[in-house]
Parts: C-alpha cells; structure tokens; sequence
C-alpha cells in the first residue's frame, strides 16, 4: 500500500443518492449500522433522478398541463373559468425549482437525523471491500474500506445514435423538464412512460404533438388495454400517433421516419427522445468484485440483491422495471440482508402506473402471465363509465379489472381511468395479503369514489354485480 491510501474504515457504504439509495441509508442507519452515502454530486444528489430529474419533475409538469387542460373543458362545461391564458413556463420552472429543492433538502435533513455521513465523489472499486472516492479532479481520491456496500447508482436516458442530443432541437426528457417556452410542434420518439406522459402533457399545455414508437402500440410493456385507451385519449387530445414506425434521421426542420405507409417527414421545431433509459454501471470498477454486468449494463442479483458476500445492488441498475418504489423497496432489502437479518425481495406487487390521460396502472400478473407458468386465470372488469364518481369528474374512459385464480384469490389487477395510480395500491394489498374476492366485495368502500369500482368489478367476478347488468 503507497502512503496516502491507507483506507478509511466504513461500516456499511452507500453509493447513489436516489430512491435506491438514501433509502437504503436510513434503513441501514435504522438496523443500528454506521453509514457513510456518497453521491457524485453530494447533497445536491439527494432524492437522485426521481426528485430532480424524473417523477418529481414530471408530475409537476403533468399536473400543470391538466389544469390548463381542465379549466378549457370545464369552460366547456359551463364554469366561469378563463380558458386562454397562454402558459406561462417560466413561472412553472422557477415553482418546480423551489418544489424540487425542498425535498432535496427535505431528504438531506432525514439523512442527518439518521446519522448518516453524506459525501460528494465519485466512488470505484478498487478492491472486493474496498474502493477510491474522488471528489473533484483536483483532490486525491479518499480510499474507503467498508464492512457492507449498497450500490444504487441509477441509469439515465439512452441516446440515438441518429438524434444526437444538443438540447436545443433534439431533446431527452431532462431537457423537456426544464423548458421555459413551450414548443409549437413538437416529435417525441418512444411511446413508452416517458413518451406518453411527456406527450400528453405537452399537448395539454398547446403544443401539435406526434409520437413515433417501434412497436405496433403505445406502452408495448404494459397490458393490451392499456396502450388502447391511451391512443384514444391521446387521439381525443389531437395527437398524431405513429406505431410500427422507426426513426431515420433529421434534417433540423422534419423528422424523416419510416413505417407501415412507407417514408414521411413531420415538420417539428423539436424532438424529444424518450426510448427507454441504460443502467450506471460501467465506470464503478466492478471487475475488482469479479462482476461482469450482463450485455445490458444490469447487474444479475438474486432475491437478497447480493452481488458478493459483502456488497448489494439495488434500483435501475438491477433487472426488472426502472421505477423509484422498486428501488427503495429492493433498498429495504438489501439493508437487512447486509445486517445479517432474513429477508427477500418480492417484485409481484411492484406497480407500474403512468400519468396518461387515462391513467393506467397494473400490478401483479395478468392472464396471460398465469398462463405461462401453468395455473389457469380468469379476469372480470367493471366498466369506468358506470361508475357515478367518475361522471362527476367529467372522465368517463376506462375499466377495472381483476384477475384471479380457479378459487378466486386475486393474482393482479389492471386500472384504467382518473387516479388510476392512487387506486392500484388497494390491488397491490390484495395480492400481498391473498385476498379472495369476498374480501374486496366484502369491503364497503365509500360512495361516491372511484375506488368503489375495484369493489364492483369482484362483484362482477363474483356474479352478483349491482350497477352493470349481470352477465346471463
Ligand atoms: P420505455 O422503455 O418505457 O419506452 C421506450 C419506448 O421507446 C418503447 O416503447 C420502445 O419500443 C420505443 N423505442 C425504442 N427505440 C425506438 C426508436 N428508435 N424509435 C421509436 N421508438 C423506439 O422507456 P422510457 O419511456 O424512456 O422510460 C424509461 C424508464 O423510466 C421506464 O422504464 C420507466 O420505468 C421509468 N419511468 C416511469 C414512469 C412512471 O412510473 N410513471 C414515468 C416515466 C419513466
């Protein structure tokens, strides 16, 4: 060992500040361990993509676009609501900063009252307990010698090779986040999450949106149904949307794109790259664990998210989806594990939910994932436009549907409609507890909501529904 690199002792070493990450501290922290967290871009890291980058961000945008959306269609209604007031964005940004920066902090303050160390660096393996944080170019690296490790390093969009961003015309969902004008016409390439939830916002707010994806539907991942009513909705909303389609370049006036009808440009003054997001794993020094990432850039982990004997991975750079509620959860686990407690990651009931209009949400498994492993399913749904609460809110679009086994125990369930994503989690209890159907149609739940429909749709399973005819 040279002088200068005799390591600082670490008990348990956590690398990123995102959901993966600062939950694993505070639960690490909670299991009695002494925690250092490091993030590249230390405090200001905090709360990661998901706070500063990501869902934050996005819901706020999301959540603008509807009201100006909303108040045109209640003008439409009869309210006494102006309707064309342009948007302003700049106001918009300096309200998400504020709102971005207070959790930030807000994470920063759980973080000390936890007693967790947070540093900024650039953390690398350099050996199978050991690593070199390096804070800036000019300091030398701080080698850390931990007991434990949770890596939770996140991702970041991927570019294309034939849309080189330059954050001015060709944009990835960061940039969009961030726009202070709003453009007038607008390509977003990817109708996946991002793609449909960007393209939906910004069509709200006033742009001409058209959405190019590869596959033959909107939201390709999720169940049939789903990417049906978001094509309508977003068919409704006036936007232009091209499946079976791929990208060929552009020429800094229309997209050029190729797809079922043959070649075609769409003249746009920007294009918004949305086509999936690429694991923070290449620069971590993993071969000093005897870690290959798979071709991916994901790290293979088993239920307790070991890596090796004393070092975890959690959140975007483990298989399965890239959401911030499979992170922590993955976090949770890892932290126990690594303190010597039992415990297992279960990733049946990580939802999935996007800020469509509707908005779907799925979790568990579906028919046709039973199917696959051998055990017979059946699905009931209960139709959005029977139910009262959702004509109040002037949103009459999708369905609730059930999935279950032979006996009636719930497997999954898929929700289309307004609050799809704050309803979905009575689903996902459900399926954790082995709910049986007389559960949830045995459960009274308040009238008028739109939770009700979940209670309607077991009654259809169940055969005795109230408020649609019963099937003869
Ligand atoms: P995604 O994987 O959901 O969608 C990318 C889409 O781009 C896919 O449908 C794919 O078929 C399409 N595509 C790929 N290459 C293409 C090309 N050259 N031309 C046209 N289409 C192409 O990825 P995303 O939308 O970028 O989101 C990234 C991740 O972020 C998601 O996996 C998700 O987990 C997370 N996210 C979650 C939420 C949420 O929870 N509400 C919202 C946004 C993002």
């Amino acid at each position: 060992m040279v002088v200068g690199e005799m390591p600082e002792g670490v008990d348990m070493l956590v690398v990123g500040g995102g959901p993966g990450g600062y939950v694993a501290a505070i639960a690490a922290a909670q299991l009695g361990r002494k925690v250092v967290l490091v993030d590249a871009d230390g405090p200001d890291g905090l709360g990661g993509a998901c706070v500063r980058v990501g869902c934050i961000p996005s819901k706020a945008m999301i959540e603008l676009a509807d009201r100006v959306h909303g108040s045109k269609e209640w003008a439409r209604r009869g309210a006494p609501v102006a309707a064309n007031e342009p948007v302003d964005l700049e106001s918009f940004q300096e309200w998400k900063s504020a709102l971005v920066g207070g959790l930030n902090l807000g994470v920063h303050t759980l973080l000390r009252r936890a007693g967790v160390d947070v540093r900024r660096g650039y953390f690398r393996f350099t050996r199978t307990d050991q690593g070199a944080l390096v804070a800036d170019e000019h300091s030398p690296p701080t080698h850390l010698q931990f007991a434990s490790c949770i890596v939770a390093t996140g991702s970041r969009p991927i570019g294309l090779a034939t849309l080189p961003r330059d954050g001015h015309r060709i944009l990835d969902s960061t940039d969009v986040l961030d726009l202070a004008e709003l453009p007038a016409a607008v390509a977003v390439v990817g109708g996946g999450y991002i793609g449909v939830e960007l393209g939906t916002a910004l069509a709200k707010l006033g742009s001409t949106v058209t959405i190019v994806e590869a596959e033959e539907r909107l939201l390709p991942t999720m169940e049939h149904a789903a990417g049906a009513a978001v094509s309508k909705g977003l068919n409704q909303l006036g936007v232009d949307v091209h499946t079976s389609t791929t990208v060929l370049g552009d020429d800094g006036a229309a997209l050029s794109v190729s797809g079922p009808s043959g070649e075609a440009k769409i003249e746009v003054g920007c294009i918004i790259v949305a086509v999936g997001r690429t694991p923070n794993t290449e620069d971590l020094g993993l071969d000093a664990l005897g870690i290959t990432p798979q071709p991916s850039g994901l790290l293979e982990v088993g239920p307790d998210r070991l890596l090796t004997r004393k070092v975890a991975a959690v959140g975007d750079i483990t298989p399965g989806p890239a959401l911030a509620h499979k992170a922590s959860a993955e976090a949770h686990v890892a932290a126990e594990i690594l303190s010597g407690h039992r415990s297992t990651f279960n990733p049946v009931t990580i939802a999935t939910v996007v800020f469509s209009d509707p908005e779907v949400a799925q979790t568990g498994i579906s028919v046709a994932d039973a199917r696959e492993v051998g055990v017979s399913a059946h699905k009931a749904s209960f139709p959005v436009a029977a139910s009262g609460r959702a004509r109040t809110l002037g949103a009459d679009a999708g369905m609730c549907e059930w999935t279950t086994n032979e006996e009636g125990i719930v497997l999954g369930a898929l929700i289309i409609g307004a609050h799809a994503s704050e309803l979905i989690s009575e689903a996902s209890l459900a399926i954790e507890m082995g709910a049986h159907l007389e559960d949830i149609a045995g459960t009274i739940h308040p009238h008028p909501t739109m939770s009700e429909m979940l209670q309607e749709a077991a009654m259809v399973a169940l055969k005795r529904p109230v408020h649609v005819p019963a099937a003869r």
